[in-house]
């Protein structure tokens, strides 16, 4: 018998259908060209079952969505105090690719952010293997399958890659770059154009959720301490300058990327995913806020909310 869970999700898809603002990101013709209808959800409890709906094959490029996880590999790396004295956890109040960093420290000011993802990637350990290779081992890990990088897309990021050059470049600048900057830059935008479809999104998700051990293979890929860690930050700063309003409304920890997916975690209980390639205008999937507004309504995850 099918499940009740994905008659609802169903009906999450069909609820949110109305929702059409916004437009998908234009600066490369792969994700402008993405059709902008296509939806998917998916859930994966903290046991490891994923409930998955809608164009749940079609994948896309994981984006800003791998910024939370290279942050928690960085973490386990090098350990907490490393990491923090390199790299804020303040809510910046300003867009994802803004050029700036914490006049104060010189340091970026979070890592959900391109100048901290930037200066996270080339914080991973890369002595045996590239940053990069890393991050997709664990991508693959965590989805319990290959995870690949759109070589395509990730040449099309390379070539109108000016501004997180320029991000690099003032890192390096400041002395904060643990890489040249065309290398970390070839690293980062590697790392963001890795395809994944919202079966995935939720598995990785659901790790998050369940304290750093991925539900299905027993394996424990983060500490604790760095998945709370993480979940903190994610939820000040994971929806860049909407993070206010994503937290009132939604109330989970969360993170968009520019195809058009986000996912949020409910610690202790489930790893949510959606996708729709039409973003608002701080760049988070308009009908994804829609279809996560929905879903913590529904299903109460709202954290702030009593009982
Ligand atoms: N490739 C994008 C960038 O670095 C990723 C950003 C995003 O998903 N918001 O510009």
């Amino acid at each position: 018998m099918r499940s009740p869970i994905l008659d609802y999700l169903d009906a999450i898809i069909e609820r949110t259908a109305h929702v059409d603002t916004g437009a998908t990101a234009d600066y490369i013709p792969e994700l402008a060209a993405a059709d902008p209808d296509k939806a998917a959800v998916a859930l994966c409890t903290v046991n490891g079952t994923v409930y998955a709906v809608g164009d749940t094959d079609r994948e896309f490029s994981i984006q800003s969505m791998s910024k939370p996880f290279a942050y928690a590999l960085a973490i386990e790396d090098h350990g907490l105090d490393y990491i923090l004295d390199r790299v804020g956890v303040e809510p910046s109040g300003e867009a994802f690719n803004e050029l700036s960093l914490d006049p104060e420290t010189g340091k970026p000011r979070n890592p959900m952010i391109n100048a901290g993802a930037i200066a996270t990637h080339a914080l991973v350990r890369a002595e045996e293997a590239p940053a990069v290779d890393r991050v997709l081992a664990l991508f693959s890990e965590l989805a319990q399958r290959p995870v690949e990088i759109d070589t395509q897309l990730a040449a099309s990021e390379l070539a109108t890659g000016d501004r997180n050059l320029g991000l690099a470049y003032l890192l390096h600048a400041s002395g904060r770059l643990a890489q040249d900057p065309s290398t970390a830059v070839e690293g980062y935008i590697r790392q963001c154009s890795a395809n994944v479809t919202v079966h995935d999104l939720a598995l990785m998700a659901s790790t998050l959720a369940n304290g750093g051990v991925q539900p299905n293979t027993g394996k424990r890929l983060f500490s604790r301490h760095t998945t709370r860690h993480l979940l903190s930050v994610m939820a000040s700063c994971g929806m860049y300058d909407a993070a206010g309003d994503w937290f009132t409304s939604v109330g989970i920890p969360a993170k968009s990327g520019v195809a058009g997916g986000i996912i949020g975690v409910l610690p202790g209980q489930v790893g949510v995913a959606v996708f729709s390639p039409r973003l608002d205008a701080h760049g988070n999937s308009a009908r994804g806020v829609a279809m996560m507004e929905r879903l913590s309504e529904d299903m109460g995850l709202h954290l702030m909310e009593a009982g």
